[in-house]
C-alpha cells in the first residue's frame, strides 16, 4: 500500500495489460483522453473514496475522480445501495418510472435555469441536443463558441477546444481549428470562434443578427479553471437578450461540483439552457438538458427532436437521486475546506521550491498551471503556460502515489478529507524537490 518512503511506483503490470489488450481495443483504451500521461494508461481493479487501486498493487489518492464525475468519491455508500435496489427492480423499460420523475424534480429545484428537462447518457449528447434547440428556437444556424472550451467529441462542435497558437489565427479574429482527422470540414461554417472573457468581441459578433447562441463553459474548466471576469457574463447575458441570442451554459464539469446550483447560482447569472453530465450521477452516464419551459417544451411540441434508447435510464436515475442525496449545502461546505486546505498548500509548497506557478479555480475543482505571471485569463494565456514542466511533475507525483491529469485539473471529492490532504501535500512537497529549478 502506497509509496514507501523515496521508493517510487512501479506501473509494469498496467503497461504489460494494455499491450496484450491492444489486440482487441483500439489503443487498449476506450476513450482517446485515457491514452493520456506518462508512464501509459493505467488499469485498475477497485475504487474507494479517495482511491483507486491498480493491477501492480499500488494505491493512488486519485484527483482525476472519474474526469470530474465521483464528487463523492469512488463507490459511495447510498449510491451503490440505490443502484442495487433499482437492478432488482428492473433495467430498462423503454417508457416511464416514477424514479425518472423524482430525478427531474430534483434538478428542477436545484438548478435556477432549469424549468424544465430532459435526460440523456453522455455530455456530448445533451451539447448536440442544446445547439439543435437553439437553431429551431432562433431560426438561425451561427454557434458561437469559445476557444479553449470543449462540448463533446462530435464533427460540428469539436472546434478550437486546444489550438496549436501557431494555428489558432490571431487573438481578435480566431480560425476555427478541428480537433480530430475525419472531421466534417463544413460543420466549422455552422461556429463563430472567439475569445474568452472578451465582452466587446460577443457584443460586435451579436450585433450582425445572425447567431442563435451563445454556447459556453460558465467557468472555464476544460483549459484552466477560469472565472468570468466580473460584470462578463452578465454583459453577455444583457448583448443575447437584445439581438434575440440564447444563453447556453455547458456546466457538465460546473455543475454539482462548484456548488448545489452549479455556476449559475454561483455567478448569479441565469442561462436559457444549461447542460449537465458527470458529478449529476456520480459516475453513472446520467446527462440532462436544462431551461426554460418554452424552450425545452419543443422537444414535446415544437418538432424538435430528441431521442436515445437509453436517456433516463432507470438505474442511472437511481444512480443520480442516490448522488443528489448526498450533494448537500453542507456536503459542498465540507469538502470545500479540504478543496481550499489543499490548494492553498500547493500553493505555498511551490512557492517555497522556486517554481513558478499559478494555481487557481474553485474549492472542488482547481488548475495549477507552471511558468505564468499571472492568472490567465483566457486560452491563450493558459496556453503559454508551461506543460512540459507540469508534465514532469504530475509524473513524479503519480510515481508518488497521487494521481492527477496531466493538463493541470484537480477535482477533489468528499472523501479527500484532512489526512488525505495531509498525505497528498507531503507528496506534493517531495515532487516539488525533484523537479525544481
Ligand atoms: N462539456 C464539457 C464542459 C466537458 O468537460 C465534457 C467532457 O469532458 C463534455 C461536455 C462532454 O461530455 P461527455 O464526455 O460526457 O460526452
Amino acid at each position: 500500500e502506497g509509496s514507501p518512503m523515496g521508493e517510487k511506483l512501479n506501473f509494469d503490470r498496467s503497461a504489460k495489460v494494455i499491450a496484450e489488450n491492444s489486440r482487441f481495443v483500439a489503443g487498449g483504451v476506450n476513450s482517446n483522453f485515457r491514452l493520456g500521461m506518462q508512464p501509459g494508461p493505467l488499469v485498475f481493479e477497485r475504487g474507494e473514496g479517495p482511491y483507486l487501486f491498480d493491477v501492480d498493487g499500488n494505491r493512488l489518492i486519485d484527483y482525476y475522480c472519474g474526469m470530474g464525475a465521483m464528487v463523492l468519491g469512488h463507490n459511495p455508500l447510498g449510491v451503490r445501495q440505490a443502484v442495487k435496489d433499482q437492478v432488482d427492480r428492473g433495467i430498462l423499460f423503454a417508457g416511464q418510472a416514477p424514479i425518472e420523475f423524482e430525478a427531474a424534480r430534483i434538478i428542477c429545484e436545484r438548478i435556477p435555469s432549469a424549468e424544465r428537462i430532459r435526460f440523456g447518457s453522455s455530455g456530448s449528447e445533451v451539447a448536440q441536443a442544446a445547439m439543435r434547440l437553439a437553431r429551431a428556437a432562433t431560426g438561425r444556424r451561427t454557434i458561437v463558441k469559445f476557444e479553449g472550451h470543449y462540448h463533446g467529441w462530435f464533427d460540428n462542435i469539436l472546434w478550437s477546444t486546444a489550438p496549436a497558437l501557431d494555428v489558432a489565427g490571431p487573438e481578435g479574429a480566431p480560425t476555427a481549428v478541428g480537433g480530430s482527422k475525419g472531421q466534417d470540414p463544413s460543420e466549422a461554417a455552422g461556429l463563430s470562434i472567439l475569445g474568452w472573457n472578451d465582452l466587446a468581441a460577443v457584443e460586435a459578433r451579436l450585433a450582425k443578427g445572425d447567431v442563435a447562441a451563445v454556447f459556453m463553459e460558465a467557468a472555464m474548466c476544460n483549459q484552466g479553471a477560469i472565472s468570468p471576469a466580473p460584470g462578463y457574463l452578465e454583459g453577455v447575458q444583457a448583448a443575447c437578450r437584445k439581438h434575440g441570442t440564447l444563453l447556453i451554459f455547458d456546466e457538465v464539469i460546473t455543475g454539482f461540483r462548484l456548488g448545489q446550483g452549479g455556476a449559475q447560482k454561483l455567478f448569479g447569472v441565469t442561462p436559457d439552457i444549461s447542460i449537465f453530465a458527470k458529478a449529476i450521477a456520480n459516475g453513472f452516464p446520467v446527462a440532462a438538458i436544462a431551461g426554460r419551459a418554452d424552450l425545452i417544451d419543443m422537444f414535446a411540441t415544437g418538432g424538435v427532436l430528441h431521442g436515445g434508447t437509453f436517456n433516463a435510464q432507470p438505474v442511472a436515475m437511481a444512480a443520480m437521486i442516490g448522488t443528489q442525496q448526498g450533494l448537500t449545502g453542507e456536503h459542498h461546505e465540507r469538502t470545500s475546506v479540504f478543496g481550499d486546505r489543499l490548494q492553498a498548500g500547493i500553493r505555498d509548497i511551490l512557492k517555497e521550491a522556486g517554481i513558478k506557478a499559478q494555481v487557481t479555480g474553485f474549492p472542488l475543482m482547481f488548475h495549477v498551471a507552471f511558468g505564468l505571471e499571472a492568472p490567465a485569463r483566457n486560452y491563450r494565456e493558459m496556453a503559454r503556460s508551461d506543460k512540459k514542466g507540469y508534465s514532469l511533475f504530475a509524473l513524479a507525483l503519480l510515481q508518488r502515489g497521487v494521481r492527477v491529469l496531466e493538463r493541470g485539473a484537480w477535482f477533489v471529492s468528499s472523501e479527500h478529507k484532512d489526512d488525505v490532504v495531509d498525505a497528498t501535500l507531503e507528496v506534493v512537497r517531495d515532487a516539488a524537490r525533484e523537479v525544481a529549478p
